[in-house]
């Protein structure tokens, strides 16, 4: 039987968008049928919402340390085969102008992702890739020489030579990405590395010590860091940059890169003693926090201890954490020592982070070694490629989840016509 596509791609996201531009760019006078299936009505609803709808295409330097998940290498030559002078080359060609904030960041000179989404749409159809949008896949198996998909609606047999599976990872779950492909990759046999929420915002559990009022702080954003300690006191993680008191917590880069290592260890370690801290990114210590103190005091002893503090925090912060009233040169040994201990490392008490519902994105995923990254097929089932988020590499706040799937994209989408073209030689 005559299968309905040669190439197949499942998800119309960033991954799925690059894979189908790059697989129909390279399959040019090839003849090969390329079919991309997108759940949604509308495809690409998570690029819509990116960037605080400005879409933040990439960042200025791109590098395996802006990851967290598999192997560094692995990552490496994942972002070293379409890097993102590459990204901004092929934006430029979609006729995507782009800007450089003062962040590293990339953006759209329009501010408004429509205009990536519209250029990568617009490019899908040009290099011929047969868009299909509101067909859900419902299964995968694999049948002689490729693969059977069956579609929810009225379950609608697919057959394909080769797939690419890009449906995300389980991140905006109402955006159609709900972590469909990552139990069709388990049931295929793949190694899943358990998934957590990663670039989620924070839930602070409330209470009378300075670290409990965060309420008192809602709306005020400064930059801060972040420490998770194993009950041994042994530091795990630490985040520094800005964030964004709630009225539920914290959110903006610095609690969101965080909250995956909090969310990890506490899947890692059910019930471990940890503790989560919040200092000013000047002390790197408690010790520096009261040399600054008494620093302060020698040079002026008489200044009010709150007016100190708000030379580094915002007042509704330094109210707060000061004691009222009092000048430095009034305060106790143990007042400028609990101070200082506030400055450096507030205890705060995280009762969460806010779930898929809110993530950015998803940490876990197919394990990355399971994958032959030059064209991103499976090494356990032959002809299926895999990109984007349902990967094992989860990319810190600034354009490099977005790279990921790019590059990715790019090499699963000419991987499966080089696969294409080598089995035809070979048959
Ligand atoms: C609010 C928000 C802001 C973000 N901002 C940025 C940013 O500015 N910069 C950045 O780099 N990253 C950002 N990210 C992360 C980035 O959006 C993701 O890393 C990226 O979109 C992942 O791309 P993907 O194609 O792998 O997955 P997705 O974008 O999740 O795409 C998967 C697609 O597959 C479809 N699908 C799923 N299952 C099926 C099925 N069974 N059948 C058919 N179709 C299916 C889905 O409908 C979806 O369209 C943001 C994420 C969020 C949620």
């Amino acid at each position: 039987m005559m299968p309905d596509a040669d190439i197949l791609i499942v998800g119309a996201g960033a991954a799925g968008l690059a894979a189908a531009i790059f697989a129909g760019e390279a399959a040019a006078h090839t003849g090969l049928r390329i079919v991309l299936l997108e759940g949604a009505r509308k495809p690409g609803a998570k690029i819509l919402v990116s960037g605080g709808g400005r879409c933040n295409v990439t960042n200025e330097h791109v590098s395996q340390d802006d990851y967290w998940g598999g192997p560094r290498p692995l990552i490496r030559n994942v972002l070293r085969a379409f890097d993102e002078h590459r990204t901004l080359d092929w934006m430029r060609s979609l006729g995507v102008a782009l800007k450089l904030e003062a962040s590293g960041k990339y953006f759209p000179v329009s501010d408004s992702a429509r205009t990536v989404l519209d250029a990568l749409l617009r490019r899908t159809r040009e290099v011929g890739v047969e868009l299909r949008t509101g067909v859900r896949v419902a299964g995968l198996q694999v049948d002689e020489g490729g693969f059977r998909v069956t579609t929810s609606d009225a379950h609608v047999m697919l057959r394909a030579r080769r797939v690419i599976i890009a449906t995300g990872g389980l991140s905006l779950p109402k955006s159609g990405s709900d972590g469909a492909g990552i139990a069709w990759l388990q049931q295929l046999g793949h190694t899943i590395v358990p998934t957590t929420p990663a670039l989620a915002p924070l839930v602070l559990r409330p209470g009378p010590e300075p670290g409990g009022r965060f309420a008192e702080w809602s709306g005020i954003t400064c930059d801060i860091r972040l420490d998770l300690r194993a009950g041994s006191g042994r530091l795990l993680a630490s985040q520094q940059g800005s964030a964004v008191f709630t009225h539920f917590g914290m959110s903006g880069p610095a609690p969101m890169n965080f909250s995956r290592h909090l969310a990890r260890f506490r899947l890692e370690n059910p019930g471990a003693a940890h503790s989560v801290t919040l200092g000013h990114p000047q002390f790197r210590d408690e010790a520096a926090a009261d040399q600054y103190l008494r620093d302060q005091m020698a040079a002026n002893g008489t200044t009010l201890a709150s007016r100190v503090v708000s030379m580094l925090y915002p007042d509704r912060i330094a109210r707060v954490l000061a004691p009222e009233g009092l000048r430095l040169c009034d305060l106790t040994r143990s007042q400028r020592l609990r101070l200082a201990s506030h400055l450096a490392a507030l205890p705060i008490d995280v009762a969460a982070d806010r779930g898929y519902a809110f993530a950015e994105t998803t940490a876990g995923g197919v394990d990355l070694r399971e994958v032959d990254i030059r064209t991103m097929e499976s090494r356990l089932v032959r002809r299926l490629h895999l990109c984007g988020e349902i990967l094992d590499a989860d990319g810190r706040i600034g354009g490099f989840n977005f790279q990921w799937a790019w590059a990715t994209g790019y090499l699963a989408g000419r991987g499966a016509v080089a696969g294409c073209q080598a089995d035809a030689s070979a048959a």
